[in-house]
């Protein structure tokens, strides 16, 4: 497995001020992906983490979650089960609801995704306020999956989304 450990990922994340609105710093993980190496180096930090954790699946929410989350499961030789938006899976589904800032959003998961008892692993991009965690969480234990790690490429350490998911194991390769 390549990729260099002494790569500075944060060479790989483009930060766009006011976007998509004024006065966020949206944090650009396409650079990372369009780098070879550094997308690699990426995934064998969360490949390490969770190597001895005997993890059955990996979980990630749409859309950045599927391109941290599905190479992590593919070199762990197991499965990885998608978080949808209502109305993007085709079969039948469990759902939870969060709150946001206004309003509020709600995650789908096929309820056969995951088996009571099995270990899981969620992935995503990048921890904010917590909201799209929790709610993942959430879906997982709904079918009785234990979660025994959370792993993100960035943390928005301002948000405390860490608060929200206090009591599971978490790694950030990045905090801002
Ligand atoms: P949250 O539910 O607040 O933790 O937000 C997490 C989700 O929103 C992640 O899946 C990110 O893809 C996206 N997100 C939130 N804030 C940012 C940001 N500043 N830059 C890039 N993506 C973000």
């Amino acid at each position: 497995f390549i990729g260099g450990n002494k790569m500075n990922l944060k060479d790989y994340i483009a930060s766009i001020p006011d976007y998509p609105s004024k006065g966020i710093v949206f944090r650009d993980i396409s650079p990372l992906m369009a780098d070879g190496e550094a997308y690699r180096a990426a995934t064998k930090q969360i490949v390490d983490y969770a190597q001895e954790k005997e993890i059955d699946m990996v979980v990630g929410p749409e859309a950045r979650g599927f391109i941290v989350g599905c190479p992590v499961a593919f070199e762990l030789g197991v499965g990885f089960a998608p978080v949808r938006k209502p109305g993007k899976l085709p079969r039948k589904t469990i759902s939870v609801s969060y709150d946001l800032e206004y309003g509020s959003d709600t995650l789908t998961l096929h309820e056969d995704a995951i088996k009571p008892g099995q270990k899981v692993l969620i992935c995503d991009d990048l921890l904010a306020t917590g909201g799209t965690i929790k709610a993942t969480i959430e879906l997982v234990e709904k079918l009785g999956g234990v979660v025994v790690g959370c792993a993100f490429l960035i943390e928005l350490q301002d948000l405390h989304g860490r608060d929200k998911i206090e009591g599971y194991d978490m790694l950030t390769l990045m905090e801002y």
